[in-house]
């Protein structure tokens, strides 16, 4: 009996995150990202890239001003579109999978 109120409480606390996580998104407050079907919620709106480990499946923020400035001039090639954000991802293997 216990174990099923517990199980039915993670499930509704799960969902009741998931919402807050949505909202938040919403409110501009947190950022979803969405990397190969994968979604993460950041608090990071500072814009950046993200280093991708192809090996674990690790992903890390990576700042750079110059590339995101370097993408949105590129960006500004594109015609009849207005790009407003852009990120790159960089795919590779971290430090932990090269050991391995
Ligand atoms: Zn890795
Ligand atoms: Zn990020």
């Amino acid at each position: 009996m216990y174990e099923e109120v517990r199980k039915k409480l993670t499930r509704i606390s799960k969902a009741t995150v998931y919402s807050n996580l949505k909202f938040l998104t919403q409110k501009g407050l947190i950022k979803e990202v969405n990397i190969k079907g994968v979604s993460r919620f950041e608090a990071n709106l500072v814009p950046h890239h993200h280093i991708i480990c192809i090996g674990c499946g690790k992903i890390s923020d990576y700042e750079s001003e110059e590339l995101t400035a370097h993408s949105l001039r590129i960006s500004d090639e594109i015609e009849g579109f207005k790009v407003e954000s852009t990120d790159t991802n960089f795919y590779g293997f971290c430090k932990e999978c090269m050991e391995d």
